[in-house]
């Protein structure tokens, strides 16, 4: 495990999740209670669930979570969410920069960093997802675009505010397969080396998150590995059944 104080378990559940789903996250929240873990746990609903699940797991274990958000706090931006939104519906998380948004609407590092001082605006703790393509890690540069990313990602306001970096290979998310251990302690080693050159002495402490394909089957090996801080869970997070032993593997 890394050095940050308390590992960070969090699920996306990306663009799925209805109202009835709130069953799902009432169930981790009761399993939590009757047994407390020793992860922090974190949900990510989309932005329609945020304020239910907020009142539903009020005092519970659970944390919740936003799934991007806008770099400007208000304004004229159809469909957009700012962070001062999900933190008004009760979100206390944001992950932003995900391959997704990057991919899908050519998100770059200039602007997830943006994004990250809106969060640290609005008094939310970002998770910054970095990863490299099957292209790139085929190429040889896996290790360089992460680092870049890292760089570019995360302005020099996250020091000493609590936060994460969420190492998800590209070509791991929702793919069912997982990099080798030495796969993936050669790139978090790389994202906490980078950390320090971006942050010095704040970024030793920060988590970084593995993600890409965590399941209950391969999570307790993945979180065994230096400088694995806790996971952050697509397709897994959307059952109590599946999430639990993936909170629990920590
Ligand atoms: C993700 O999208 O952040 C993710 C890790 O997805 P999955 O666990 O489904 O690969």
């Amino acid at each position: 495990m890394t050095n940050s104080p308390r590992p960070l378990i969090a699920g996306n559940w990306k663009m799925n999740g209805l109202g009835a789903s709130l069953a799902e996250a009432t169930a981790l929240a009761q399993a939590l209670a009757a047994e407390p873990a020793a992860a922090r746990v974190a949900l990510c609903p989309p932005a329609t669930l945020i304020e239910r699940m907020s009142r539903q797991l009020a005092g519970s274990a659970v944390e919740i979570g936003g799934q991007d958000c806008r770099a400007e706090a208000s304004g004229a931006f159809t469909g957009d969410v700012s962070a001062e939104m999900l933190a008004d519906a009760g979100a206390r998380l944001v992950i932003l920069g995900h391959s997704e948004r990057r991919a899908g609407y050519g998100e770059t590092d200039a602007l997830v960093s943006a994004k990250v001082e809106a969060a640290l605006r609005a008094g939310l703790e970002p998770i910054v997802c970095v990863g490299e393509t099957l292209a790139e890690r085929e190429a040889g540069q896996a290790v360089a675009v992460v680092a870049a990313q890292v760089a570019g990602s995360l302005p020099t306001a996250v020091a000493g505010k609590p936060f994460s970096v969420a190492y998800e290979p590209v070509w791991c998310i929702g793919s069912g397969c997982i990099p080798t251990i030495e796969q993936i302690e050669e790139v978090h080693v790389a994202v906490r080396a980078a950390l320090v050159a971006r942050l010095g002495e704040a970024g030793k402490g920060a988590a970084i998150l593995y993600g890409g394909s965590v399941k209950p089957a391969n999570a307790a090996d993945i979180m065994k590995v230096r400088e694995v801080g806790g996971a952050l869970v697509g397709g897994a997070s959307l059952k109590a059944a599946d999430f639990l032993p993936i909170v629990r593997a920590v």
